[in-house]
């Protein structure tokens, strides 16, 4: 239960163990095609441009600023934690000027300090962390895309705690480019970066005056390979990494047998019931309301002393949790994932592993009281809870009905 990687579906990691193809296999094409449409349809971005190139989240980001970010061009980067940090470490690199607008921890800026800010300066982008690892802060994407729009500034999301299990419409909502990774909510293990952009994001990496710099990163390099998969052709750049494609287009697959709806009101029922349990026990959590607190994943802070230690004392009772990663939280909070394939019985078995810890350090007086407030949310909730089940077959997208596909 930490925020990735995540734990996996069986016929993910059945995929991700079989006989590795040929890049160039009918089978492979097929997979890495459905995976680039897929992945179109997990973000609800039917126009855009995916690459999904071996990697990590990192390398998805920095192959974004690679590709749109020109020396000198301004960019405002809204941070909300340790990886809006990553992000302008990232865009100074590629000499891009970012400009942040910090929050309080564990809060998100206003949306007239974005305007503001985005009215006050020639930004040619603004950089968004959808949900902060570090902090578990989601940030309420809509109505900030909506002024960049506005503005005519490009948006970058950092959707890699995020995408596959918090709601985004990423075309409706107007997002120019987002990246994510294969190891959280989209369920593959670590190994693969993804980028999708969008015709304006595409449109800007096409006006650029310098070259890209670098051969790897470069949208030029590889937009003819994704263009040809998806399209059902072989082509060569640099040798795909077959097994993680062929287990992603069984996890997306999932995803989307699921249903994007389902599965975001699933990871939200399920974070309901562990804030309920939270408070039963009395931690405290990162995020200053409600209304930015990630789905995905709880920061909370350690009880009164307790330290760094604990994360070892939860997984003593069973349960792998995380330590803090922010700098100024580090040795003051813990963090639980909760993505991907978690049901109501791992929510029950996690807070009455950490209500056992604290038990047994004397910061909870009774046994139980957090398991029934979890217990009580999750029986308000009917229909299905156990996310994408891998023991029912999966049906072929749309897309491939008829095709002979799957
Ligand atoms: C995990 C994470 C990253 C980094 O991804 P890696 O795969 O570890 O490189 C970037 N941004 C956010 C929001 C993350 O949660």
């Amino acid at each position: 239960m930490i925020p990735g990687p995540v734990e996996f579906e069986p016929e993910v990691m059945k995929a991700l163990g079989r006989r590795t193809r040929s890049h160039v296999d009918p089978e492979f094409i097929l997979q890495f095609g459905r995976a680039l449409n897929s992945f179109k349809e997990v973000c609800e971005a039917p126009s855009a441009q995916p690459f999904i190139v071996s990697g990590s989240g990192t390398l998805a980001m920095e192959m974004a600023v690679a590709n749109l970010i020109e020396p000198g061009d301004h960019v405002l980067v809204v941070n909300t934690g340790y990886f809006s940090d990553r992000m302008v470490k990232i865009l100074e690199r590629h000499g891009a000027h970012p400009v942040q607008l910090r929050a309080p921890l564990g809060d998100v800026p206003r949306i007239e300090e974005v305007e503001s800010q985005l009215t006050s300066g020639s930004f040619k982008m603004m950089t968004l962390t959808h949900v902060d690892t570090s902090t578990g802060v989601l940030l309420p994407l809509e109505p900030l895309l909506a002024l960049a729009r506005r503005q005519g500034v490009l948006t970058l999301v950092d959707g890699v705690c995020a995408t596959g299990a918090e709601t985004f419409h990423m075309e409706e909502w107007g997002a120019d480019v987002l990246v994510t990774a294969s190891q959280k909510a989209l369920g593959v293990p670590p190994g693969l970066a993804l980028v999708l952009a969008g015709p304006h994001a595409m449109k800007a990496w096409r006006e650029r005056e310098s070259p890209v710099g670098s051969v790897y990163l470069d949208f030029a390099e590889w937009l003819p390979i994704m263009e040809a998969y998806a399209a059902g052709r072989a082509s060569y750049f640099a040798t795909p990494p077959v097994n993680h494609l062929a287990a992603l287009d069984v996890s997306l697959s999932c995803l989307l047998n699921e249903g994007m709806e389902v599965r975001t009101w699933r990871h939200r029922q399920h974070a309901l019931a562990l804030r309920a349990a939270w408070r039963a026990m009395g931690l405290k959590a990162v995020p200053v309301g409600e209304d930015v607190m990630a789905h995905t994943l709880s920061a909370l802070y350690l009880p009164e002393g307790l330290d760094a230690s604990f994360a070892a004392r939860v997984a003593d009772e069973g349960v792998i949790v995380a330590g803090g990663l922010h700098p100024e939280l580090r040795t003051r909070t813990f963090r639980v994932g909760h993505m991907n394939t978690v049901s109501a019985s791992d929510v029950l078995a996690t807070v009455g592993a950490i209500e056992r810890a604290l038990l047994r350090s004397g910061h909870v007086r009774e046994a139980g009281t957090a398991v029934h407030a979890a217990q009580e949310h999750l029986s308000t909730i009917h229909g299905n809870l156990r996310g994408c089940n891998s023991a029912i077959p999966l049906t072929a997208p749309a897309f491939l009905r008829g095709q002979g596909g799957l």
